[in-house]
């Protein structure tokens, strides 16, 4: 029987750093995927020899001292990886069709702040008193910061009244609540559910700065695979855990792959959904009440998505990475409804990719969606689903292509559909329960699955942690990298790379 240290469990951004944090300390590791290929939600698919992102565009934290910047530095792979920051006078443009008015955000606290309050002069202390609540937040949150990660997780009063109450408090101006709560489109969770503490610990780094990545989340993986190279980590691919077996006092001693392969490990740690890890517990060593708690846990909202390229001989020399985000009307509570019925939200994100000695425009379009719109589809998979549901799919291309040309009519006839996908095609690529795009909804009040599980031995980490986004699933490795890794040699890990 092959023995390792250290199994992790999916090779998204969370089993990536999970499997690097477990190696760089001189662990043994085994990652495991369920896929024929690693990245999970980052890895980037090739058509026509276009590349296009599944679920990873834009994030903050890259900027020098933000969260990304050090957790890449930790990593050691930071040199590897080339952000290309967005405009700072407009990374964001929000475009609200009820007001008929496109704002467009900036970043740098201060930046948004003066330009907000261009936009809503009589707002001037509602503005203020936001961001320095939203600052406050983070600053009194340890998880937000490597160097004070391996403080208890301590729960600020923010963490027990939601955003909507806040913004109801601040303001009545619904443009600028709507505003505020429109980074909502990168946790997926209502203002009305998501505790104010939360959302501010998603929005600060994208208020910071925001980035994409030279060549995607293809050269995060690239990057980890090179580093993964330098430590004893052994990656294998259409490989997941069947069974446990020699349990000993809630210790798993062995794992039965479906290679039919036993292995050993002194630790196991999951990156995947928590309904995933559920179903590969074995009964006799969980409780109803810790079942129940899993099952009552709701999905973040998931995208329709439609990946598009511009023609080669479109001219537009200005064409550079942007996003416009459109809302219908300032109602983000409805938007993020599954029995809303009015036009959904839609963001666009425009992207220059440049393979060998050749250049493309990409327009990728996320239109909120959930697993309710494609119910009737849901025991069919990839490849063969039924007519009715390829009608549904070429109705909802066509309604997003008319609401591209819409808001930019230059690309009338100039924009090829290369691709699109459901929930349901998420579903099935990522190995997820429901095709969500941020795992698990972060609801006000709830526990999260993070660390030891009901067996002494197995631990979760994963986007539905912490906080979704790939600085949340990061963070979460790191947390759970803490608890297994000896205290003092974590700490010195940690400081030894911050401070070269
Ligand atoms: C459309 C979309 C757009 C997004 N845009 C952004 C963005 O711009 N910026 C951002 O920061 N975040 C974005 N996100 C969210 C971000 O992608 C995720 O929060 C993050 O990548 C999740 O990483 P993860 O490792 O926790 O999970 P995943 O990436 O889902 O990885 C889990 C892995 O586990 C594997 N797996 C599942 N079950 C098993 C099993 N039993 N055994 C072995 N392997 C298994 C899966 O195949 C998968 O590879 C987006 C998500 C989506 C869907």
């Amino acid at each position: 029987m092959k023995r390792y240290d250290d199994i992790v469990v999916g090779s998204g951004i969370s089993g990536l750093t999970m499997a690097l944090i477990l190696g760089m300390n001189g662990r043994k590791v085994l990652l495991l995927e369920k896929n024929p290929f690693i990245g999970g939600s980052i890895s980037r698919f090739y058509k026509n020899g276009i590349p296009f992102d599944t679920g990873f565009h834009f994030t903050g934290g890259l900027q020098k001292g933000g969260i990304l910047y050090d957790i890449l530095t930790v990593l050691e792979v930071r040199d590897l990886i080339r952000p290309i920051f967005l405009s700072q006078d407009r990374a964001n443009c929000f475009f609200i069709e009820s007001e008929g008015r496109q704002y467009e955000v900036p970043y740098g606290i201060d930046n948004i702040k003066n330009k907000f309050k261009e936009y809503f002069p009589e707002e001037t202390s509602a503005i203020d008193r936001y961001f320095g609540m939203v600052q406050k937040v983070c600053d009194d949150t340890p998880s937000m910061n490597l160097r004070t990660i391996f403080s208890e997780h301590i729960l600020a009063d923010e963490d027990f009244i939601t955003l909507e109450e806040v913004l109801n408090k601040l303001t009545q101006n619904h443009a600028l609540k709507a505003l505020l709560s429109a980074l909502a489109m990168c946790y997926g969770v209502k203002p009305e559910e998501i505790s104010f503490a939360n959302h501010s610990r998603m929005c600060l780094e994208l208020y910071h700065s925001v980035a994409r990545i030279e060549n995607g989340g293809s050269a995060l993986v690239q990057a980890f695979k090179k580093k993964f190279k330098d430590h004893d980590i052994e990656i294998r691919c259409s490989t997941h855990i069947t069974e446990f077996a020699d349990i000993n006092n809630k210790k798993v001693g062995s794992f039965i792959l479906n290679t039919g392969e036993e292995v050993s490990g002194d630790n196991c740690v999951f990156t995947i959904h928590p309904r995933e890890i559920l179903k590969i517990l074995p009964r006799e060593y969980i409780s109803r009440a810790f079942i129940d708690r899993i099952s009552d846990f709701e999905s973040s909202v998931g995208f329709f998505s439609v990946f598009t390229v511009l023609d080669s001989d479109h001219e537009e020399p200005d064409f550079e990475s942007s996003i416009l985000s459109i809302f219908p009307h300032c109602d983000v509570n409805r938007l993020l409804d599954p029995a809303y019925k009015g036009a959904p939200a839609l963001v666009l994100i425009k992207s220059v990719e440049h393979v060998r000695d050749k250049t493309y425009k990409t327009i990728d379009a996320f239109e909120i969606s959930f697993p309710e719109h494609v119910k009737e589809w849901e025991v069919s998979k990839t490849g063969e689903r039924p007519r009715a549901y390829q009608e549904y799919k070429k109705g909802r291309v066509d309604d997003i292509m008319g609401r591209i040309i819409k808001v930019y009519p230059q690309y009338k006839d100039k924009l090829q559909v290369v691709d699109s996908a459901s929930v349901l095609t998420f579903r099935d690529y990522l190995n997820s329960p429901d095709g969500s795009a941020y795992g698990i909804k972060q609801k006000m009040n709830q526990i999260n699955l993070i660390g030891k599980l009901p067996l002494r031995n197995l631990y979760a980490a994963g986007q539905s942690s912490l906080l979704p986004g790939i600085i949340g699933a990061m963070m979460s490795s790191f947390i759970v990298g803490r608890t297994i890794l000896d205290e003092n040699k974590y700490r010195e890990f940690i400081f030894r790379n911050l401070s070269t």
